[in-house]
């Protein structure tokens, strides 16, 4: 795959929102839906060479979802590109649904692994980069996580062994919407640079920006972009109050 085109749709962020108005129930318009959007637009739009018809493809990039609660905007970007029937949104959520409240690989085209549960996703890309490198393929992995993911033990392992393996093929996004329980600004990247990652901070919402950081390939060290967008207090607080 690596000297093909990859031909993907020309899909536009108010598509894509469009889309996610399809998405009905309480989980729909919660922060950690749109906090990843501009993220997803930009890697399905302009980084991951994958597309529907390469999803088995040995050598496609793989995007790993870590943080797999609120994955409307996954949904949304995914059926936009046409790994799946549109259609499949208004079923988001019901029990006969492919379409469940975390995406599950085995049933939704295109995902990759099944998350939800927080502290997985880090350490699965790292096993899949490797296994990657080892099989030579030029193929990348990207993974999104939260920041209040971080706190997971099994993400300190993770972060340590990719920098010790040089795992260059291994991108982490780490999408910052302040809701660790002990933020401390910057705190993200610094950490991951003195694991020896090239990681650098960046305007979630600024697509530029994020392709930049994004297409970026770091010989010889992973490398992370630290996506900082809005803060996540209001609207958990909105939530509650309706509850
Ligand atoms: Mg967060």
């Amino acid at each position: 795959m690596t000297s093909r085109t990859v031909t993907r749709r020309p899909v536009t962020r108010a598509r894509i929102t469009a889309l996610m108005s399809r998405l009905a129930g309480d989980e729909s318009h919660t922060a950690a839906a749109t906090s990843t959007l501009d993220v997803l637009h930009v890697l399905y739009g302009r980084i991951l060479r994958v597309t529907p018809t390469s999803i088995d493809d040995p050598d496609r990039d793989r995007f790993y979802l870590s943080k797999g609660h609120g994955p409307m905007a996954y949904y949304a970007v995914l059926a936009a590109h046409g790994f799946f029937p549109e259609e499949h949104l208004d079923t988001f959520g019901a029990f006969e649904s492919v379409l469940g409240l975390h995406p599950d690989h085995l049933l939704v085209p295109g995902v990759e692994i099944s998350s939800g549960s927080l502290g997985h996703g880090l350490p699965l890309a790292v096993g899949a980069a490797h296994a990657l490198r080892i099989r030579d393929s030029s193929a990348r992995v990207i993974v999104l996580v939260g920041d209040a993911e971080l706190d997971e033990g099994s993400c300190a392992e993770a972060i340590e062994y990719a920098a010790a393996a040089k795992l260059e093929n291994l991108t982490l996004v780490v999408v910052d919407n302040i809701s660790s329980s002990y933020t401390v600004h910057g705190r993200i990247e610094q950490r991951l640079r003195a694991n020896g990652w090239r990681a650098d901070r960046v305007d979630g919402r600024d697509q530029r920006l994020l392709e930049e950081a994004l297409a970026r390939r770091v010989p010889g060290t992973p490398n992370a972009v630290v996506a900082q967008v809005e803060k996540k207090s209001a609207q958990v607080e909105n939530k509650s109050e309706a509850a």
